[in-house]
């Protein structure tokens, strides 16, 4: 490396750790390196690599799974932060319970918040058991609490034990991730059966209302509610119109019950990626040629993968961000986002 290429590095690396953000929360794709100790700062090794290069672009292959898809069977496997992403004890002590934890998104929130330091329930489909055993023991190889939750979230009264499962277990609760959500393209309204359009709506919103009523009363002040939307929920896809509203949704709840908790002292913010790798993709989300395609409209010209989201998922969640509410976070490959 020449020496301004090696200081200019360093420059990033200053800029990273003074705006808050794990410089290894960017890292993709290398090899495994060993974790710090919970809540240690570990030394940053990420070098400046063009974005537009690092993680697979499209065409990619044909492939198709039976919802809800596992995303071992993907190909290529998601890049959910595993073996790069590197904590430095921001989220030391939390308790975190994140929906959808055992892939995606979901999946590298988990194993970010873990190596920051927190303690981690996940919920997921019981069919994700695989997923989510895997998400369990990169959680307990960070040395923290791991807790395996399956269950259906379209049911309101297992949205009730899911919280108090999770907050008996973890010893309490600060940090709710409300990250599940279902999708299934379709390429007319016609199409759009009711029973879809309630799975969706189901999953989506009633959860995500179910969830926050059952934590609030039981969180903290400093708590953080995190809800993950959707670039559709401004910028609908055709293909997928019950999901892109029960996105609008998810925005419109974030902002309003942001102005209200505060009043308790609770942050509440959202994150609206473009598009992702993730198994809801391959589990009937987009449709056939959508999918060989996913990601080559954005300006970056290929998806995201989830370990490029965790750090914003760190940021909203961190103790630092406490002047943060009522925000949306947008994270959409050069689509100037909201
Ligand atoms: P994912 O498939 O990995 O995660 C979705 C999770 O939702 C599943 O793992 C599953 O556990 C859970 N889920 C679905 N229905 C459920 C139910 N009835 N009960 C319990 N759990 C259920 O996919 P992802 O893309 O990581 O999705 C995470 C979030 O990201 C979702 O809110 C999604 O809308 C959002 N999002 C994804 C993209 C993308 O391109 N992947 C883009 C914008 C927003
Ligand atoms: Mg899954």
């Amino acid at each position: 490396m020449t020496q301004d290429a090696s200081s200019s590095r360093r420059d990033l690396v200053r800029g990273l750790a003074v705006g808050g953000l794990a410089a290894g929360s960017l890292a993709g794709g290398g090899p495994a390196a060993a974790q710090p100790a919970p809540g240690a700062s570990a030394s940053p090794s990420l070098p400046l690599a063009d974005p537009r290069e690092r993680f697979p672009r499209p065409p990619f292959p044909a492939q198709s799974q039976p919802w809800p898809a596992l995303q071992s069977r993907m190909t290529p496997v998601p890049d959910c932060g595993e073996t790069s992403y590197r904590g430095s004890g921001r989220l030391a002590g939390r308790r975190a319970l994140i929906t959808g934890g055992d892939s995606g998104i979901g999946r590298a929130a988990a194993i970010a918040y873990a190596r920051e330091g927190a303690d981690i329930a996940i919920n997921y489909l019981p069919a994700e058991q695989p997923d989510a055993e895997d998400v369990a023991k990169l959680i307990r190889e960070a040395g923290r609490k791991a807790v395996l939750i399956p269950g259906d979230l379209r049911d309101e009264a297992f949205c009730a034990r899911l919280v108090e499962q999770a907050r008996d277990q973890l010893g309490g609760l600060d940090i709710l991730v409300s990250n599940a959500a279902y999708q299934h393209a379709q390429h007319a309204l016609a199409d759009i059966s009711t029973e879809q359009l309630d799975q969706t709506m189901k999953t989506n919103v009633y959860a995500m209302f179910w969830l926050a009523k059952a934590a609030l009363p039981h969180l903290p002040p400093g708590s953080a509610i995190i809800v993950t939307s959707s670039v559709n929920a401004d910028r609908p896809s055709e293909f997928i119109l019950d999901y892109a509203c029960t996105k609008a949704a998810n925005e419109a709840f974030v902002r309003g019950l942001a102005k209200q908790v505060v009043k308790q002292g609770i942050r509440v913010n959202g994150v609206a990626p473009g598009p992702f790798w993730t198994p809801l993709q391959v589990g009937g989300g987009q449709t056939e040629q959508g999918l060989r395609q996913f990601g080559t409209t954005t300006p970056m010209g290929r998806p995201g993968q989830p370990a490029e989201l965790a750090s914003v998922y760190v940021e909203l969640a961190a103790a630092s961000s406490s002047y943060t509410t009522g925000q949306i976070y947008g994270q959409t490959g050069g689509v100037g986002w909201p």
